[in-house]
């Protein structure tokens, strides 16, 4: 795929152990080195394209993680690191859990692993970018039909 645009990254940590969140940061640092693969690292929802949650889903982080997809622009992609992330993982039948991410927000990659290798989440990072790229695509079109119609 034709890659054309350099979708920025935000990380949220969602109630992982944090064995997740040191994977990913391996992943952003040098020794793995995602950021050659045209992507850029963001604290800012609203600057960014896709999402990397780690961690499983409870009642005081759902209101958070809904927000702040809420705040990212369309198109987006959401991508689940660790199966924490996934499903609950190890945590899913404590009494706080109420799941993986997709129970709040749409996820469209998974990458499973407990913790998640950093060759996985770059392998997720790819995926979410050619996602993005292609929803970037299908975005550009409507609205140049969009604009067409409105100059007939
Ligand atoms: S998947 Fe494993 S390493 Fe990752 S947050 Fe859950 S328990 Fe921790």
């Amino acid at each position: 795929m034709n890659i054309k645009r350099s979708p920025w990254l935000l990380h949220y940590d969602g109630s992982s152990c944090n064995g997740c969140d040191i994977e990913v940061l391996a992943s952003l640092t040098p020794v793995y080195d995602a950021e050659r693969l045209g992507v850029e690292n963001t604290g800012d929802p609203m600057q960014a394209d896709i999402l990397l949650i780690t961690g499983g889903i409870n009642t005081q982080n759902a209101p958070v993680v809904k927000q702040l997809y809420d705040q990212m622009p369309r198109p987006k992609v959401v991508v689940a690191v660790g199966i924490c992330a996934c499903t609950g993982g190890v945590f899913k039948e404590t009494y706080n859990i109420l799941g993986g991410a997709d129970k709040v927000i749409p996820v469209d990659i998974y990458v499973p692993g407990c913790a998640a290798r950093p060759q996985s989440i770059i392998d997720g990072i790819i995926q979410a970018r050619e996602l993005f790229q292609q929803r970037s695509d299908e975005h550009d079109a409507l609205m140049r039909s969009q604009k067409g119609a409105a100059n007939v």
